[in-house]
């Protein structure tokens, strides 16, 4: 995976180093004060992927968090990193954190409806060590741990509404670019909605239009000019309340993927 001929990574309009990166109660052990946005870096070392917990790059999100910092200090109120392991085989990979999911927890898909669906779905399917994400304290579940397994956001910080602009989308696409060139045994990709499919396409250096964004459509996407294999996409409707309450997807339709991702895997 490290030599695929993806695009330039696009470059921040700003990082910063921060002294006090928040409670972050949900992943203490992945705490940075830099972001590994270089694309020289991940060309030539590839598990050199760290989560950029101190990007303030999109100005509207990071006004957003400084808000929320002082209102909630409690919260994680920062980008959110990754979870689970860069030698996965499987990556997942949402819109956004939610206000009072991630945003507040520090783990993806932590403490909202979204998780409610998510983590019973990896842990039905061998994915995760538990089907609870939250814990008694209602933080992040100490006891889970993903099993060949990682989740990512397409926009790592809090999208106000869940409604990202495309500059955000594009601003944060060179961390999935290069998260996933820091993931050698990577095979699968399960995008939940259609934000996170193009995200996914764009990070793959791959065009959106060629590829339709279909629920539980799986894509055998093309190899690489130099002939290397790209991992397979798998799409789900995204697991929001929304399309839990309006009926858009069950249960049964979201494990659905999942049965064929376990499939595909082994
Ligand atoms: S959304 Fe991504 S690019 Fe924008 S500030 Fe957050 S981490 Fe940085």
């Amino acid at each position: 995976m490290s030599s695929l001929p993806f695009p330039p990574v696009p470059l921040l309009e700003q990082v910063e180093s921060r002294g006090n990166l928040g409670s972050n109660r949900g992943n203490n052990d992945l705490l940075h004060r830099k972001a590994a946005h270089e694309p020289s870096a991940a060309a030539s070392t590839p598990s050199s992927f760290q989560d950029p917990l101190a990007c303030a790059a999109c100005p509207r999100l990071a006004g957003h968090l400084a808000l929320l910092r002082a209102r909630e200090p409690e919260w994680h109120n920062r980008p959110v990193p990754s979870f689970g392991a860069l030698d996965a085989e499987l990556l997942i990979v949402g819109l956004g954190p939610g206000e009072k999911g991630a945003n507040r927890t520090g783990r993806p898909f932590t403490g909202d409806v979204a998780g409610e669906l998510l983590y019973p779905a990896l842990f039905r399917f061998g994915f995760a060590t538990a089907a609870e994400p939250l814990g008694a304290d209602r933080w992040a579940n100490p006891a889970l741990a993903l099993k060949n397994a990682r989740i990512a956001n397409a926009v790592r910080c809090l999208p106000p509404a869940n409604k990202p602009t495309p500059g955000e989308i594009r601003a944060c696409n060179g961390f999935l670019h290069t998260e996933i060139l820091a993931m050698p045994r990577l095979k699968a990709i399960v995008a939940l909605g259609t934000i996170a499919h193009q995200s996914v396409l764009r990070a793959l250096g791959l065009k959106a239009a060629h590829h339709a964004f279909g629920h539980n459509v799986r894509h055998d996407l093309p190899k690489t000019n130099d002939a290397r294999t790209r991992p397979v996409l798998f799409d789900s409707y995204h697991c929001s309340g929304y399309n839990w309450r309006t009926g858009r997807l069950s249960r049964e339709s979201f494990e659905a993927v999942f049965a064929r991702v376990r499939e595909f895997l082994g």
